[in-house]
């Protein structure tokens, strides 16, 4: 089988072709995302491997239809980034990776939580200038307080369980409850309870059409003041517009970002030479209360292995004609 790996950074090829070695793919590797565009460099291939930030919208997937695509990857969890519709329309299928490693996510979840608390990301800043005053670097006591999870599912348990370490409360919401979460001793309440009575909200669902800008002004309104509001699902489940309100209100009082709402041809780029053209994010950005990543979570050595081991056994599969558990359908 040969595959157009599109958006490839070094650390995927590697991971990619380490894993390779015992499945014998023919693999080409692309450094620029999918797009109308480029969707032509999958000619002659029979599947594409695409990540987040790829468009595998209606258009791009005619495109690849019509080169005679049989097959698209997904190298990650979310889908929000394919038409499901038009690939099962023209019978192309779609694999993802559904779990590599919740507990990377989650673990950088926390490193959020715990930098942005502890003011970790200033200290570091003032300690190199030799200056060694703590004003305006006091946290807050985990223990006790009240952690509201939005999503519990693979990696809003994985959270669970180290915030349970910390002595939290669990808040939870969800449409289908987990017995794991439940297990941990979570309460399930409506979203208005979860914002009204947690110190630390946590955003772990998929984004999909239903729950776009999910914390939006009104919902920011029913947080508690200075509420930590943490983002390491999808940006566009947050309205980044009414954050920078809510931010200069002192509603939030601190927002820890992997992930953003226009982080396409932004995040996984290096910009440090260029204009950013994105007010928003410079605003955002600017502010010392906020703490972006650039979509890292996942980048762990054991998730980079087991994306990489997940995708081409996907591949595989639907290439021998076999079911695969982890085929998406619209
Ligand atoms: P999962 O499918 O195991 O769990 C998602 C949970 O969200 C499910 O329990 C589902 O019922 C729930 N849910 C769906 N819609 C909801 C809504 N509107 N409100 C509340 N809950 C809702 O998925 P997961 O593996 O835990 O991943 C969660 C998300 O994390 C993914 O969808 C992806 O967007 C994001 N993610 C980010 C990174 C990163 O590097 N930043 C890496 C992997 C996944």
């Amino acid at each position: 089988m040969k595959v157009a790996v599109y958006s490839t950074k070094h650390y995927d090829q590697k991971y990619l072709e380490h894993v390779n070695a015992s499945y014998g793919f023919e693999l080409a590797f692309f450094d620029f995302l999918l797009t109308e565009t480029t969707a032509k460099n999958a000619a002659g291939y029979d599947a594409v491997c695409i990540f987040v930030n790829d468009d595998a919208s209606k258009a791009v997937v005619e495109e690849l239809a019509a080169l005679g695509v049989k097959y698209i990857a997904l190298r990650c969890a979310g889908f929000n980034n394919v038409d499901l519709d038009t690939a099962a329309a023209l019978g192309l299928q779609v694999v993802r990776v559904p779990a590599y490693s919740p507990e990377a996510v989650a673990e950088h979840t926390i490193g959020l939580m715990m930098t942005l608390n502890r003011r970790i990301h200033r200290a570091y800043q003032r300690t190199r200038d030799a200056n060694f005053s703590l004003d305006g670097l006091t946290g807050f006591n985990m223990h006790n307080k009240t952690a509201g999870v939005i999503g519990t599912g693979k990696i809003g348990v994985a959270t669970m369980r180290i915030l349970k370490g910390f002595g939290m409360r669990l808040l939870a919401y969800d449409p289908y409850p987990s017995d794991a979460a439940l297990a941990l001793g979570a309460e399930y309440v409506d979203l208005k309870t979860l914002f009204t009575e947690s110190d630390v909200i946590t955003l772990h669902c998929p984004l999909t059409p239903e729950n776009h800008h999910l914390l939006d002004a009104q919902a920011f309104s029913q947080m508690k003041d200075g509420v930590m509001i943490i983002n390491t699902s999808r940006g566009g489940l947050i309205d980044s517009q009414a954050a920078i309100d809510a931010l200069k209100q002192q509603k939030i009082g601190s927002l820890g970002m992997d992930v953003y709402e226009n982080e396409r041809g932004l995040f996984f780029e290096d910009k440090s030479n260029d204009v950013i053209q994105d007010d928003v994010f410079r605003r955002l950005s600017a502010c010392h209360n906020v703490l972006f990543t650039g979509h890292q979570a996942f980048l762990t050595a054991e998730a980079l292995t087991a994306i990489s081991e997940t995708t081409l056994g996907n591949l595989q599969q639907l290439d021998r004609g076999e079911h695969c558990p982890n085929q998406v359908t619209a």
